[in-house]
């Protein structure tokens, strides 16, 4: 980059994030100056689509006047307060009432009864790890400790979540997973499936191995088992036909807790308000994040049901406090922003809208590129989706990943005015604002399409 440029200034001073640091010293960031609608714009003045919404987050896009207005209130108002020894301020409340109110049904149709807040879907998942494991002890089964997650599976990257996560990169150089957390298998049936294997049947193959898995750990240590309803990161994997329903009732026969992680899948991104709903999903605990803001400011939640909490609450008082908390733990201006956030979703019936923009969505990804000669698989539901690239359709082969063909079709997608998001396995990821309009989906997908045959060019050359 140009020397003394905004990208110079970025090269000698950030650590960026999931990011190879060595070759972005010479090649520089897109730096990004404003955004509004579906769109940001960069430092040159160029406009782009946001395909994934950042990061599978800003459901209501890069502007809204009502979030701003409602920070700054809350700001003058009390612009900072905690929840620590049993303090408590009304915006606390409000919010923990509304997410009670739009829970999915918990098991056996119970209602979700409490909630504690943090900051970012890693500490969301840190928290519900910790929660596990201290109501096992509470209730008088300190054994009952592992906990399964699935290979692709995505739940951050602090040391209990990453451990979830079922990513290599996640893992490798950090001494990763910690003890205790086990994967089960990735239930992506356009790899995982024999040939001519039903989805039913692959599910049934899914419960069996989980059952297996639980079996030979020993049940009396298996605590529970974190589930996104769609894998995101992981590729944007959707569960074969009747496999929670199966999953569901291995964990409970053998009494582990299920954790839904809803941090993509919350908030209508699958056309219903929970990922849980779309794919009847009855968790014991659920943790939320992103779209519950609209991403404008940092917060994220875990909801418990009752039987979850009755053992806090008497692990607590075994040893005097539940002994976890953030200073930020429902920061009162990010908990200003969500209330007014989900006061929108439901004054605009974003979830509706979500449910008919994503059909179109979904209708004009398989018929522009279903057959398109590096598409192997698209899928997807709602406002989510994945297109994924193969070298060899019949074969149902990705390319080599040294090629790296993600990452030169995110550059090609900058070229053409659209923020891709490119995953392991060549797994394109589709997640925009939940205020798309049908006609923005089509300019998406029109610059999409005009990156990936870019890609194809280049391939055959
Ligand atoms: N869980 C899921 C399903 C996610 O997609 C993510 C982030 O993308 C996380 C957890 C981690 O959230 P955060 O990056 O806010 O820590």
């Amino acid at each position: 980059p140009p020397r003394n440029s905004t990208a110079a200034r970025d090269v000698a001073s950030v650590l960026h994030p999931y990011t190879e640091l060595k070759s972005h010293l010479t090649k520089g960031p897109v730096v990004i100056a404003r955004g509004e609608g579906v769109r940001v714009w960069d430092d040159q003045g160029k406009d782009y689509i946001e395909s994934v919404a950042g990061l599978w987050c800003a459901a209501l896009g890069f502007s809204n006047e009502r979030l701003v207005e409602a920070a700054t209130a809350q700001m003058r108002r009390l612009p900072f307060y905690h929840a620590f020894t049993a303090k408590s301020y009304e915006p606390l409340i409000d919010l923990s009432e509304m997410l009670l109110e739009r829970a999915p049904p918990s098991v056996d149709g119970a209602p979700m009864s409490k909630v504690f807040f943090a900051n970012s879907g890693s500490e969301a998942n840190d928290s519900a790890v910790k929660m596990v494991w201290y109501y096992n002890n509470a209730v008088g089964r300190p054994r009952k400790k592992k906990i399964i997650a699935r290979l692709k599976g995505y739940h951050g990257v602090t040391v209990a979540a990453a451990s979830l996560t079922g990513l290599p990169n996640n893992h490798r150089l950090f001494d990763l997973p910690i003890a205790g957390v086990l994967h089960t298998m990735t239930p992506h049936h356009y790899h995982g499936a024999e040939p001519g294997e039903s989805e039913e049947d692959f599910a049934t193959r899914c419960a069996e191995e989980l059952e297996a898995l639980i079996l030979r750990e020993d049940p009396e240590t298996v605590a529970a088992m974190f589930a996104e309803p769609i894998m995101g990161a992981g590729g944007v994997i959707l569960p074969p036909a009747t496999y929670f329903e199966k999953i569901q009732a291995v964990l409970r026969k053998y009494d582990v807790l299920l954790v839904a992680d809803e941090v993509i899948c919350g908030f209508g991104r699958t056309g219903n308000y929970w990922g849980s709903q779309t794919y009847g999903i009855q968790p014991d605990i659920l943790t939320c994040a992103k779209a519950l803001s609209a991403s404008f400011l940092p917060i994220s939640a875990v909801m418990v049901n009752d039987r979850v909490f009755q053992g806090l609450a008497e692990g607590s008082s075994q040893v005097g406090t539940f002994g976890h908390g953030f200073t930020y733990s429902g920061h009162p201006v990010s908990a200003a922003v969500a209330i007014e956030t989900l006061r929108i979703y439901d004054e605009m019936n974003l979830v509706e809208h979500a449910a008919t923009v994503g059909a179109h969505m979904q209708a004009g990804l398989r018929e522009r590129f279903a057959e398109h000669p590096l598409v192997g698989e698209v899928r997807g539901t709602g406002l989510i989706a994945g297109v994924e690239l193969v070298e060899d359709k019949a074969a149902r082969r990705n390319f080599d990943p040294a090629r790296k063909l993600g990452a030169r079709l995110m550059a090609l997608g900058e070229q053409n005015g659209v923020i891709l998001r490119a995953m392991p396995g060549d797994s394109i990821g589709f997640s925009p604002p939940l205020v798309i309009t049908e006609a923005e989906v089509d300019e998406m997908l029109d610059r999409f399409g005009r990156a990936l045959d870019a890609l194809a060019v280049e391939i055959r050359r």
